[in-house]
């Protein structure tokens, strides 16, 4: 892509409004809009760093037998009133009567249309275990939405949502469900940590938290670094510098934000709404069900929230918009067309093309904070510098394609 095209410029200053790193810095880049609080467009830059963190999550349901869905954001009342929540969540929900004078509303969740779904979709314990996702807008009335990209009135969300015959299935899905959460933190470049909900072991647990170490973070967690123990800090006993419970080593208390959970559901939707199957002895049984959730767009936000210094945002391998920021300090054609040889071996490039002064183009580069930063100038050599680490390196133009294949696998 060459930057003298790309839609949304880089700035200087915007609004005083924005109270969060996230969006001040999404913004400043140029990866977002802020169209009213808790509401935003993703521009060019911001929709390919979404769409990389959505090919990751997409990977590993479809690693764990999910099957993508996509269902409606606009819901009957109906529905809702079947599980009692039309009520319960209308302090947060977006109901409304349409123009026929039926009551919609916009789904917070979708518990309700995926257990709606599957009831006209399976009988029999054949049809079971099942597991369907979908990656779709949700949407919540916040009262308080400042917090950026970490907390959207309107926001993408994955659900992950399996139904099962026994509970020890359902238990043995969740901790599936549970490792391959883990792994997507991991592939994503933030260090998570699985909190239980209610301190005991895992398998008397009901549901777990993500909780991803920032200074953004609205919760505190207890976590230790030697082995994967951690607890939200309201729920436990011990506090920083106390010993593991599990290792003996040294605890200690972090910010942290919570970018994702998972329920056990058991029956709660099943029996509401009569989501059941014959079993093998031909007897009508209740469906256990679990629900796996994770927010996209608040995703985003915590890497900036982690991942940023004074210059701007520094993104992780697999969230990077561009995998390669070509900035151009020559007239030389040479430039172009190392910028189409890369194209042709399917290299991302953003090519900062512009007739700009050297210090405006490094300015911006280190502010949209692609991974690798690439000057070519009438020198003979290729300045590579890792935006993470800050190492620079000089090498041959032919190297180039090898240098960057190596950093990206
Ligand atoms: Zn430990």
């Amino acid at each position: 892509m060459r930057q003298s095209k790309l839609f949304g410029k880089t700035r200087k200053d915007i609004k005083n409004d924005e109270k969060s790193i996230n969006a001040e810095l999404l913004t400043k880049a140029g990866f977002v809009e802020k169209q009213m609080a808790g509401v935003y467009s993703y521009l060019p830059l911001g929709l390919k760093t979404y769409r990389k963190i959505e090919q990751v999550i997409r990977e590993e349901m479809n690693k764990i037998g999910g099957q993508e869905v996509l269902l409606p954001a606009l819901q009957t009342k109906e529905l809702w009133e079947q599980t009692g929540r039309w009520q319960e969540l209308e302090p947060i929900m977006y109901q409304f009567k349409d123009h026929h004078g039926t009551e919609v509303g916009l789904g917070t969740t979708h518990e309700e249309v995926i257990t709606d779904i599957v009831k006209k979709n399976i009988s029999s314990y054949k049809d079971l275990p099942l597991a369907l996702y979908q990656i779709q807008n949700k949407f919540r009335d916040e009262k308080r939405a400042k917090s950026g990209l970490l907390r959207g009135r309107e926001f993408i969300m994955k659900d992950l949502y399996s139904f099962h015959t026994s509970e020890e299935d359902l238990d043995a899905y969740y901790k599936i469900a549970h490792d391959a959460y883990l792994k997507i933190f991991s592939r994503l470049g933030l260090q998570a940590f699985s909190v239980e909900a209610s301190g005991g072991a895992m398998s008397e647990n009901n549901s777990h938290e993500f909780m991803v170490k920032t200074d953004a973070g609205e919760d505190l967690t207890i976590f230790c670094e030697s082995c994967s123990w951690a607890q939200n800090s309201e729920i436990t006993k011990l506090k920083d510098g106390d010993q593991c419970p599990d290792c003996k080593k040294t605890l200690k208390i972090a910010k942290t934000v919570e970018a994702g959970n998972i329920f056990r559901l058991y029956t709660k939707y099943s029996k509401d709404m009569e989501l059941k199957f014959t079993d093998q002895a031909g007897k009508q049984q209740l469906v256990l069900m679990g629900c796996y959730g994770i927010g996209l767009g608040r995703i985003m936000g915590t890497v900036v929230e982690a991942s940023h210094d004074e210059n701007g945002i520094i993104w992780t391998k697999n969230t990077t918009p561009y995998q390669v920021h070509l900035l151009n300090l020559t007239k030389d054609t040479k430039a172009d067309k190392l910028y189409e040889d890369l194209e042709a071996e399917g290299i991302e490039v953003l090519y900062d093309d512009r007739d700009l002064s050297f210090g405006k183009k490094i300015k911006d580069a280190d502010l949209i904070g692609i991974c690798l930063q690439v000057i070519i100038s009438d020198k003979e050599d290729l300045e590579v510098t890792d935006r993470q680490t800050g190492e620079k390196q000089f090498i041959k133009i032919q190297d180039l394609q090898d240098l960057v294949k190596n950093y990206y696998n």
